[in-house]
């Protein structure tokens, strides 16, 4: 059931999506050389805590953590780990939300570990647009493959694999809500986009094949051939005036 949000719903939304925002962006800037994911993670919850909020993915589903780190082949749901120290070179997904007011916010971003290589700056840049292609396609009237074939088009365009086994996903009280938002698709099929509605758009994108696989500790998805990864994501809201970026910072 997808769950429409009032213009006031919307509003209250807005404060988690921002401080979503800021932790993401405090913690993408702990990211270099020498540091662990561990440190990085206790950075993202300590900014959320100070805001009053608390950060949505500590026990969801039992993760063990406030964000989600993954480095280089690893795709999504990283955890972190004193023993995990960042290395220049790595290119480091962070993921993570905040909730106030009982709305969440929900938003991720690839940062480069001091120097990357061109390959990796690629892929990044490619990943970031691929987001912004589907949020332009994410307007009132249009469908949910409209946007998954904008972001899958732009990627496999320049050689990429799109994961498949992972979407975006509705979202409000809760971290995931219907409708799943794939980052693939047919134009014109899929769920109508209505005002109101509130989605976490977020393409994974592989630097070689599709496929991914999750390793023994039961959450870390990593690519199968061992490329990199990169991952985007924002939160956005349905209006009719367009779509509504609700964890990008002014
Ligand atoms: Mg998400």
């Amino acid at each position: 059931m997808i769950v429409l949000k009032s213009e006031k719903e919307i509003r209250q939304m807005l404060e988690a999506c921002r401080i979503s925002a800021e932790a993401l962006k405090v913690a993408g800037e702990a990211v270099e050389p020498g540091v662990s994911t561990w440190e990085i993670d206790r950075i993202a919850r300590k900014y959320i805590e100070s805001k009053g909020a608390t950060p949505t993915f500590l026990n969801y589903n039992g993760f063990p953590a406030s964000a989600c780190i993954s480095i280089n082949d690893e795709v999504i749901h990283g955890i972190p780990d004193k023993k995990r120290i960042l290395r220049a070179g790595d290119i480091v997904s962070i993921d993570l939300g905040a909730c106030i007011n009982g709305y969440t916010g929900d938003n991720a971003a690839t940062f480069a570990c001091g120097d990357v290589s061109a390959e990796a700056k690629r892929l990044i840049e490619t990943t970031e647009q691929s987001l912004y292609e589907g949020i332009s396609k994410a307007v009132s009237g249009s469908r949910l493959g409209d946007v998954g074939s904008a972001i899958q088009r732009y990627c496999e365009d320049r050689g990429y694999g799109v994961v498949r086994e992972y979407t975006g996903h509705g979202i409000g009280t809760a971290l995931h809500e219907d409708p799943a938002v794939p980052n693939y698709g047919t134009p014109g099929r899929g769920v109508r986009l209505v005002p109101g509605m509130t989605i976490a758009i977020e393409p994974m994108i592989n630097e070689g094949k599709a496929s991914v696989k999750t390793l023994s500790d039961g959450w870390t998805v990593k690519t199968t051939d061992g490329k990199l990864s990169a991952h985007f994501e924002h939160t956005i809201a349905i209006t009719s005036s367009g779509p509504l970026i609700m964890t990008k910072l002014k």
